[in-house]
């Protein structure tokens, strides 16, 4: 059946695709490892490979626990669940994954109320915070969850600095809330700080890395905490048939990115400054180039003719380069394992010829 919701139809030839990191292709040496992969049942706790990986990840993410799930979704939404009980708020920015992309999960699995936080580029402060919680009250909701995205997606993945995560998690300690930090591209942000995942994610209740992002893998994401919490995310699991059975053919694809695709990932970043300086000065885009810290690349569009919308359609049929739409009139360019210096350099050659195409030289 057709996806109605697609943007466009058959796109012209893809040259290159910026459109997200999701878009990355295992690779024949990630598919041979997940094809000599050791299984058994996940479901029973049976599969060496599972195990292997979510051992791995509890480490490398400072928690005790962790178990493997489909997606950085669900790692998500089984966090609202333990965390908050129906009719309790979670706190996180207004471009957070759970209120722009999880087609209202938060509410709709767990019950949960979201309270979104403004700030510049996915970043709220910890007074803001502290001033939108309700003091204690049979009216309000009940305060339950601070949500930390690491890095900002949708913004342009800006990535929290350590002060603002402590503040913020000072905040939620002080008034009794547990925390939850959404790494989908956490592995991003201790690139560009050079910050250990572990001290990042450490200090929150729950803690997840998604492996079909920047690493490369095609599936999967692991959700991290205490061994209590991760006992609790089991019966979730289950409950919403995230339990598989021989899924240590996907987790060795995601051991393959652990040791293969990690160290790379700066070369996403000087990508990204390399797009970001490239389109500098395009009529039609403003793009600052010290807002780039990891893999993501925010033009405001809203001065193109048409809007940001006409400007991304134009880019894809008539140069076959993807990018997306980002929030508040901004297109997003998102660089990854399957794109080089070359690539990029296509991208933008691609950008200038449509910008004079459109605007005039
Ligand atoms: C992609 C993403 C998710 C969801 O991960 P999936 O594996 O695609 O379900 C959650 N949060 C952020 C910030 C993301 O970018």
């Amino acid at each position: 059946m057709a996806n109605r919701y697609a943007p466009t139809g058959a796109l012209p030839k893809l040259r290159v695709d910026l459109c997200s990191d999701t878009v990355t292709r295992p690779s024949a040496a990630m598919r041979q490892a997940m094809a000599r992969a050791d299984v058994g049942d996940e479901q029973k706790g049976e599969d060496p490979t599972v195990n292997r990986l979510v051992e791995r990840v509890a480490d490398l993410l400072g928690q005790e626990a962790a178990v493997f799930l489909p997606s950085g979704t669900m790692c998500n939404q089984i966090a609202v669940a333990l965390h908050c009980r129906p009719g309790d708020a979670f706190y996180c920015h207004r471009s957070a994954h759970p209120l722009t992309s999880e087609a209202g999960g938060g509410s709709a699995v767990a019950g949960a109320h979201p309270h979104p936080l403004d700030g510049p580029r996915g970043v709220f402060t910890a007074e803001q915070l502290d001033a939108a919680i309700p003091s204690a009250s049979r009216y309000a909701p009940r305060p339950a969850l601070v949500w930390v995205e690491q890095t900002a997606n949708l913004v342009g993945g800006r990535c929290w600095s350590p002060e603002e995560v402590a503040a913020v998690l000072a905040v939620s300690h002080r008034r009794g809330m547990a925390s939850h930090l959404d790494g989908a591209r956490l592995l991003n942000a201790v690139a560009a700080t050079g910050r250990p995942a572990g001290a990042w994610a450490g200090s929150f209740d729950t803690s997840w890395i998604d492996f079909s992002k920047g690493l490369g893998a095609p599936v999967g994401a692991v959700l991290a905490g205490s061994n209590d919490l991760i006992d609790e995310a089991w019966r979730w699991k289950q409950r919403l048939g995230g339990s598989m059975r021989q899924s240590g053919i996907l987790a060795a694809g995601a051991l393959y990115a652990l040791d293969h695709h990690v160290a790379r990932l700066d070369d996403d970043h000087a990508n990204a400054r390399r797009l970001a300086h490239g389109l500098v000065g395009v009529a039609g885009l403003v793009v600052h180039v010290a807002a780039v810290e990891t893999n993501i690349v925010v033009a405001d569009a809203g001065e193109w003719p048409g809007g940001p919308a006409a400007f991304v359609a134009a880019l894809a049929v008539q140069h076959g380069v993807r990018a997306s739409l980002g929030v508040a009139g901004s297109v997003r360019f998102v660089t990854h394992l399957d794109v080089d210096a070359a690539d990029v350099d296509v991208a933008v050659n691609a950008v200038r010829q449509l910008s004079a195409a459109t605007l005039g030289p």
